[in-house]
């Protein structure tokens, strides 16, 4: 019933579901047809149509409001660290994994398989963001494994299963497998080089006789990781330090420590607790300690950051495609509400002062989205195309950088477009919102991102010519965005010597990127709006200010269909 005693409800817009996440969004189906996954729209039409349902948006709120419990021993004392979801947590899972959220680049070549994950990855990322954390580190995983054939070869068969299994059990009991990453240890975070965890060749006539012939060299393990995201994956991929004392120094290595041993028991990981966080609360990350725990070399002895960077680089590219997802979910609950409420006799999306904070989040989103899956592109080809190589190097971190640090403004802004509203925990802004910082802070934190892009640059002038040549090809459309990128290229050649300067490069670099590719592929309010605001005037401020002449109803048309 709408009647209370006292009143009617209305004006009150309805929740922004039962839409085709994929189809009322131009934007993302024109990058994927342009990037070269045009061949998974139908598969994106089944799946946007999936995650707009109602049923979808209880599932995410579900598994945030009953986040994962911790059983540390079970009822008679003994050790057995095992982590309890709601159901809801397993089905979101189950659904990014039967989708190959983790897995479709690597089960077959194809091209535009990146771009065509990366699309998908996108859509999740729309309703929940936790549970897109042990999918991403699994699908990231995979490229550094191949560097360890023997595990490999065990392993991936249930890697790349389109099948959840939730399972606590060894490998070869289940249907499907996760892997998580272990790198932050107390002391250090960005700087892993402080690393303390030690492993220790096991003696193999030892090793021999607990797991049996076949296994290749095992090392003992021992120290501690201070965030260990999901501690229920079936195995991580870990740094810890080798050599040192008298033998000389390998130092870090990267070793595959699985949950459970060739023999059956589980392995002596012990979680100490799980975090209590700010956002991403449906996702389980721990504290662990390495009690001789057993684990695997992958790559070489003493080249364990290069070798889990290789992870490193793919969970970047995740966390610009997760960003930019939760801005387009933000931006659409915030479009649909403002079409639903009116203030002042009027449709808040009809007041002018609303239509320009709404057109230029609907700006931001559409950048956000172009970038990210030019970005996917540049993973898609970069194994066979030297210049996609490049790009892929430098617009890694600047768009990790920039998008994810362009998040929580955008999120607070969305937010404020549902008014009281989107402050309180019954709709999805309020979790959408605790989501952003988090892709900032992990992976490489913003500051770490930019000083990486320097050094990207400081690898001599391919790499700039590259990045020139991706600004080319829009070259001749706007005058403003020439001399923008003509300064930048400038720039470019003097930015090691400017550490101080890495932010503001970087945010640069990654505005001329997205207004080459809204200039040659956007509509024109679009990418006229975007370059009078971003390029021409220096951007930066609050949301809201496009300058006078931006065709805000061609823009609000665009990002969300009525
Ligand atoms: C929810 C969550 C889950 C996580 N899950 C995992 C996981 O599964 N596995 C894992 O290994 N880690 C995980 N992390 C850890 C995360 O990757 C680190 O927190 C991150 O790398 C930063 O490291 P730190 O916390 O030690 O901060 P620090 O390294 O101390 O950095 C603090 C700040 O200093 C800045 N900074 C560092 N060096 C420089 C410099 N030279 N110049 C200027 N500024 C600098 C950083 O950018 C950052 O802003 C997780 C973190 C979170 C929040």
């Amino acid at each position: 019933m709408d009647r209370f005693a006292t009143h009617e409800v209305f004006n009150q817009a309805p929740p922004f579901s039962g839409a085709n996440l994929f189809g009322c969004d131009p934007a993302l189906r024109e990058a994927l047809e342009r990037e070269g996954g045009g061949w998974a729209a139908a598969d994106m039409e089944r799946l946007g149509e999936r995650l707009g349902r109602a049923d979808l948006q209880e599932l995410a709120r579900l598994a945030n409001a009953f986040p994962p419990r911790l059983h540390g021993v079970d009822p008679q004392g003994r050790r057995i660290d095992e982590l309890e979801f709601h159901p809801a947590w397993h089905a979101l899972v189950a659904l990014m994994v039967e989708h190959g959220a983790h897995s479709l680049p690597w089960e077959a070549p194809r091209a535009g398989a990146q771009v065509a994950r990366a699309c998908a990855y996108l859509l999740f990322g729309q309703v929940e963001n936790g549970a897109q954390c042990p999918v991403t580190m699994t699908y990231a995983a995979v490229p550094a494994l191949r560097q360890a054939p023997q595990i490999a070869a065990h392993w991936l068969p249930k890697i790349l299963s389109r099948e959840y299994d939730p399972r606590s059990l060894p490998v070869e009991q289940k249907r499907g497998a996760l892997v998580g990453m272990g790198m932050t240890e107390k002391q250090g975070g960005s700087d892993v080089r402080a690393n303390t965890t030690r492993a220790e060749a096991i003696d193999p006539a030892l090793a021999r006789a607990r797991f049996g012939e076949g296994h290749g060299q095992a090392w003992n393990i021992v120290g501690h990781k201070w965030f260990f995201s999901a501690p229920q994956a079936d195995a991580h991929l870990v740094l810890a330090r080798t050599g040192g004392a008298d033998g000389a120094p390998p130092g870090l290595s990267c070793f595959f420590v699985p949950r459970f041993l060739p023999d059956g028991s589980r392995n002596a990981i012990r979680v100490q607790r799980l975090k209590d966080k700010l956002g991403n609360r449906s996702n389980a990350s721990s504290e662990v300690e390495f009690c001789d725990a057993t684990g695997w070399l992958v790559g070489k002895e003493g080249r364990g950051i290069p070798t889990i960077l290789e992870m490193g680089g793919h969970t970047r590219l995740d966390c610009v495609l997760g960003s930019a997802g939760i801005m387009r979910a933000a931006l659409t609950h915030a479009l649909h509400h403002a079409r639903g409420r009116s203030a002042f006799g009027r449709a808040l999306a009809e007041q002018p002062l609303m239509q320009n904070v709404l057109a230029d989040l609907a700006l931001e989103s559409e950048a956000a989205t172009a970038f990210a899956l030019r970005l996917a592109r540049c993973f898609d080809r970069m194994a066979d195309d030297p210049q996609e190589a490049l790009l892929a190097r430098l617009l890694t971190p600047a768009g990790k950088y920039w998008i994810c640090k362009r998040g929580p403004a955008f999120g607070a802004e969305a937010m404020e477009v549902m008014g009281g509203n989107g402050y309180v925990e019954d709709g999805p802004l309020a979790r959408l919102y605790r989501e952003f910082p988090v892709n900032s802070i992990w992976e490489g934190s913003g500051n770490v991102m930019c000083l990486d892009l320097l050094r990207a640059l400081a690898k001599g002038p391919e790499t700039q010519a590259a990045l020139a040549a991706e600004l080319a090809l829009a070259g001749g459309i706007d005058a403003r965005f020439d001399a923008y990128c003509a300064t930048l290229l400038e720039s470019l050649a003097v930015a090691g010597a400017d550490e101080a300067g890495a932010r503001r490069l970087a945010g640069r670099l990654v505005l001329a990127v997205q207004g080459a590719l809204l200039l040659r592929h956007a509509p024109a309010p679009v990418a006229q709006g975007f370059v009078a605001s971003r390029i021409a005037d220096g951007g930066g401020g609050a949301f809201g200010c496009l300058p006078p002449g931006v065709d805000f109803p061609a823009i609000l048309a665009r990002a969300l269909p009525a």
